[in-house]
């Protein structure tokens, strides 16, 4: 390690304490940027840029209250960190879940400031939520929720300033609630979240942009080394947005999806889910233990996805939930893929077994980030009060996810021939950012 990689990780841990998500984030990037920029790009480390990169722009923090439906008060934290803006408008989720908190949501935005670089579209990077549990809320308390949320939110977000979107706890419905709420408080008509319904100025494709983009991601890392996806056997942990679309797709491609799970167990079906079944699936609405009864399967109660053999792996679910001990049962059982549909999904000792291991591993910033390509697109869009057709957005955004396949294999690739996805993105996301950080001065 060298002596500014050691001074550096110091620095970032005496500066943000309490933060290990955050951490993580730092450390897992300026282990692939600081060899890099030390290498071919000293001005760089001159110039603080990665000093300021780990620093937000702005962070705020904001009181929610809001009634439930016993007329009972409540009180939550909002927040919205506007990491950067050197590539345009900040951009990123609004996460609703208890476990929010500034750690979780500034590795997020830092996350996304190398993603959004990665999509290639002139977007900025932020983070929000609020640690609100929208779990057995009524309708009618989610909506006071999101008024609530974007009475405050709406004098620091803006079509041009900061565009939110949606993250864990946050769909349509919340999307919807909180724009009708920015509609009436600024009487203005404008594309200031994404993720909108298609009749209300959103983007045909937008639901399914981040499971569909990773596996155009996965389809093209297999073609890179000589495979197909065709036959494989997909294991995806997760059974929401992102693990739905992307059980979707890897079957249209001609793949085996044999499990879904949620944070209390696993579905193994050693048949494959079809469409039919992970409809079952959502309608069971959570009790999943239900599943076996109708269908020629196991329920898994306690248990992840990653004791079962796959070919392929795809952590949907969220950060920290496949460790070094399930990376091992993986490899254990031939995996040949792990490719991450949610944030930071895999802990570093996993990310550093997995690496060893030599098999295909690809970021979440690289492997997720059609979401945000799309909301990307959403806004273009909007700007020109348009609306494109689901052919169109899908072919730019099979275009974006290899683009950034691509990137990363330019930016990952060793002498010998060997592609580090991680390594890639990172240096590969960093570049472009810190070039418009420069070009735009102090
Ligand atoms: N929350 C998604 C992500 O992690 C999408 C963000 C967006 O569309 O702005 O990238």
């Amino acid at each position: 390690m060298s002596s500014y990689l050691t001074s550096f990780i110091h620095y970032v841990s005496e500066t943000n304490p309490h933060q290990p998500e955050f951490l993580q984030a730092v450390r897992e990037v300026a282990e692939d940027v600081i060899p890099y920029l030390e290498a071919h790009a000293p001005e760089l480390v001159r110039q603080r840029l990665l000093e300021r990169m780990i620093e937000p722009e702005r962070t705020i923090s904001f009181r929610v209250v809001w009634q439930d439906d016993s007329n009972a008060i409540h009180v939550n934290r909002g927040y919205r960190v506007q990491m950067n803006s050197a590539l345009g408008p900040y951009k990123g989720g609004l996460r609703f879940s208890p476990t929010v908190n500034l750690s979780i949501l500034k590795f997020l935005a830092f996350e996304q400031t190398f993603k959004n670089s990665l999509t290639g579209l002139p977007l900025g990077s932020a983070k929000g939520g609020a640690d609100f549990n929208p779990k057995g809320k009524s309708d009618n308390e989610i909506m006071r929720f999101c008024q609530s949320f974007m009475a405050e939110l709406c004098r620091h977000v803006g079509s041009e300033t900061d565009v939110p979107a949606g993250d864990i706890g946050v769909g349509e419905r919340e999307i919807g609630y909180m724009f009708g709420q920015y509609k009436r408080l600024q009487n203005n008509f404008t594309g200031v979240l994404t993720g909108k319904g298609t009749a209300w100025s959103g983007s045909f494709m937008r639901p399914e942009a981040t499971g569909f983009g990773l596996l155009y991601f996965v389809e093209r890392m297999l073609y890179e080394t000589g495979g197909v996806l065709k036959g494989k056997t997909v294991a995806i942990s997760g059974a929401g947005n992102v693990a739905y679309y992307a059980a979707l797709k890897a079957i249209a491609l001609g793949a085996k999806v044999i499990t879904v799970s949620n944070s209390e167990g696993t579905i193994y079906d050693k048949n494959g889910f079809s469409l039919e079944k992970l409809d079952y699936v959502n309608s069971l609405n959570r009790n999943f233990g239900e599943y076996p009864k109708r269908y020629d399967a196991e329920y898994h109660p306690g248990q992840k996805p990653w004791r079962f053999a796959c070919d392929i792996a795809l952590p949907c679910a969220t950060q920290n939930e496949l460790d070094e001990h399930d990376a091992g049962m993986l490899l254990e059982n031939g995996c040949i893929c792990i490719a991450e549909g949610a944030n930071m999904p895999c802990t570093e000792q996993a990310v550093k077994t997995i690496l060893k291991s030599g098999i295909l591993y690809a970021p979440g910033k690289a492997a997720n980030a059609g979401g945000v390509a799309v909301s990307g697109l959403e806004m273009s869009q909007n700007r020109i009060g348009q609306q494109w057709t689901a052919e169109k957005v899908e072919n730019r955004l099979k275009k974006i996810m290899h683009d950034i396949h691509d990137t990363c294999v330019h930016y990952g690739k060793d002498k010998h021939g060997a592609i580090n996805y991680l390594k890639g993105a990172n240096i590969g996301g960093f570049v472009k950012v810190a070039a418009a950080m420069k070009a735009q001065g102090l």
